[in-house]
């Protein structure tokens, strides 16, 4: 059986804490692999490795530096198919999804192929007499990512690329559940001729991160998984000086006008709330019809789509979605369509006894469909990761935008409507970091920058675009004058431009 170990100073290293954990196989409930959990210790070596490998990479010229970048872009199209495969092997995905979570990461990389160009400075000529003004960006040193499980690839390259490509060495902690791809990452970055100790990757659990959140030469942490951790992770890292990214859970809204098309409002509704099983941070998982009409015109047309849902083992790439990632995932999740009958949501569709033949002990459900759910509910109000979409009928266009505006998440939201006037007002006016106008999923091409408001996002900057590539360097401004200058003698008072 594999046994991933850590990614330290360009080697696999085996586990030396003692602790592992099984990685399981969704699909069919079998175990995969063994992944080892590291100590406090391990994580240190990392972190040694990587501080004595990055004085090397940030002096590299950036030109030279994401030409490492454009290898290993070319090394994944080489082995794309293996690497799905692996991908929803653990994860649970289906195939033609997994490729999806890795062309997500890919467009980041692609992105940060210039990088050169990001980081250039400011110059100012003739700032005061003789004066000029300078700012150049300079990497952080040895910064590190937690990830979660539900894009593997994806949200690692998101993180691991604009580090690598501004001179810092970074360290990744993938979650436990699907190690596999983000340690073949390291590999193939190696192999594109990235420096040993510049990318590595110490899997592990709660001892693992909290090794990260106290190191003192670890200089920033950027997380991504649920809202309680990245509170705690948000909390503790900048308790300890370091910068910090931290993005949360989220309850996406999608609001449809008595105007909106409403087969393409259903082919959205379908294809965001129940791909990939609902395991995905921008899922639709509220559906707000404005108006008794809409609403009962959307509930018809969902209701058999929803029933035919096909769901399928990852391998097969017919299938609509996979099973959930983990048996306590999908127990968690059949739980909130359980608490949901007894708070007095309407369940119209119920996929909480869906078997799959010849896959009995994997981790499947059917699509569940909610109609009436109420604001005060908590399976309106908490996080379900699965996939179950709830309605929530509106009377109004200002009732419907205050569901959004007043949930505790902010991280996605979308309004179907063919109404220009609404559209606009609706994108200016809602409290929620990502917007879609008639796109369900509205996750930011690779050159804007992703990220929630409210209980989704814990920080000042988003991740990829111009953001990432503030996060990951600091500025530093020169001010020069040379002897060609004015001479003005000691100045004891503050210099002004006055
Ligand atoms: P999770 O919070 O359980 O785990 C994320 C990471 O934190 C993992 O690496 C895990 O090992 C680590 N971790 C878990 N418990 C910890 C603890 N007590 N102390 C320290 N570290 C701990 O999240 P998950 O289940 O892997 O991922 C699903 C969640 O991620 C959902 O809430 C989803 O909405 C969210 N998510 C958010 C975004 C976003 O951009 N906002 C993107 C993807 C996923």
């Amino acid at each position: 059986m594999e046994e991933y170990g850590h990614f330290i100073g360009g080697k696999h290293v085996a586990g030396k804490s003692g602790r592992d954990q099984d990685v399981m196989q969704p699909m069919d409930g079998t175990v995969r692999a063994k992944v080892a959990l590291a100590s406090a210790a391990e994580m240190r070596a990392a972190v040694e490795n990587a501080k004595a490998a990055q004085p090397a990479w940030a002096a590299t010229n950036p030109q030279r530096r994401v030409r490492v970048l454009m290898k290993f872009l070319e090394l994944v199209h080489k082995e794309y198919d293996a690497l799905a495969e692996l991908l929803a092997r653990e994860h649970g995905k289906t195939v033609p999804d997994a490729k999806g979570d890795i062309q997500r990461g890919l467009e980041v990389v692609e992105v940060c192929i210039g990088a050169p160009h990001m980081m250039k400075g400011e110059f100012t000529e003739g700032a005061g007499p003789g004066i000029d003004v300078y700012s150049m960006r300079q990497p952080l040193g040895v910064v590190a990512g937690i990830t979660p499980f539900n894009f593997p690839a994806m949200i690692p390259l998101w993180k691991i690329a604009p580090a690598i490509a501004c001179g810092n060495a970074f360290i990744l902690k993938p979650s436990e559940r699907d190690p596999g791809v983000p340690m073949r990452i390291a590999e193939l970055f190696l192999e594109a001729g990235l420096p040993a100790g510049i990318l590595n990757v110490v899997n592990g659990d709660k001892e693992a991160v909290d090794a990260i959140l106290d190191d003192p030469d670890i200089k920033a942490v950027g997380f991504v998984g649920s809202t309680p951790i990245a509170q705690y992770i948000y909390s503790r890292a900048t308790a300890t000086g370091k910068r910090a990214q931290c993005f949360g859970g989220a309850k996406n809204h999608l609001i449809i006008m008595p105007d909106a098309d409403m087969d393409q409002t259903v082919d959205a509704l379908i294809g965001a709330g129940y791909g990939s099983a609902g395991e995905r941070c921008m899922a639709v998982s509220v559906a707000v019809p404005v108006g008794k009409e809409t609403a009962d015109r959307l509930v018809e047309k969902l209701i058999p789509r929803v029933e035919s849902l096909k769901v399928g083992p990852s391998t097969d790439g017919s299938a609509d979605f996979g099973p959930l990632v983990t048996a306590q995932a999908l127990e968690r999740v059949k739980g909130y369509v359980d608490l949901g009958v007894e708070e007095g949501a309407k369940l119209l569709v119920d996929g909480r006894n869906f078997k799959m033949q010849g896959y009995e002990d994997g981790y499947y459900m059917g699509g569940c469909l909610f109609d009436n759910v109420t604001r005060d509910m908590r399976i309106y109000k908490e996080e379900i990761f699965g996939p179950v979409l709830s309605v929530v009928r509106a009377e109004t266009y200002e009732e419907a935008l205050a569901l959004p505006n007043d949930h505790e998440y902010g991280n996605g939201v979308a309004i179907f409507t063919r109404d220009g006037d609404a559209a606009r007002d609706f994108a200016a006016r809602v409290n929620v970091g990502m917007v879609g106008v008639n796109v369900p999923i509205p996750v930011p091409i690779a050159y804007y920058t992703f990220g929630g408001w409210k209980g989704s996002a814990f920080g000042d900057l988003n991740q990829h675009g111009p953001d990432a590539f503030r996060f990951y360097t600091k500025t530093k401004t020169v001010t020069s004058r040379w002897p060609s200058g004015v001479k003005d003698g000691a100045e004891f008072v503050i210099p002004t431009m006055k």
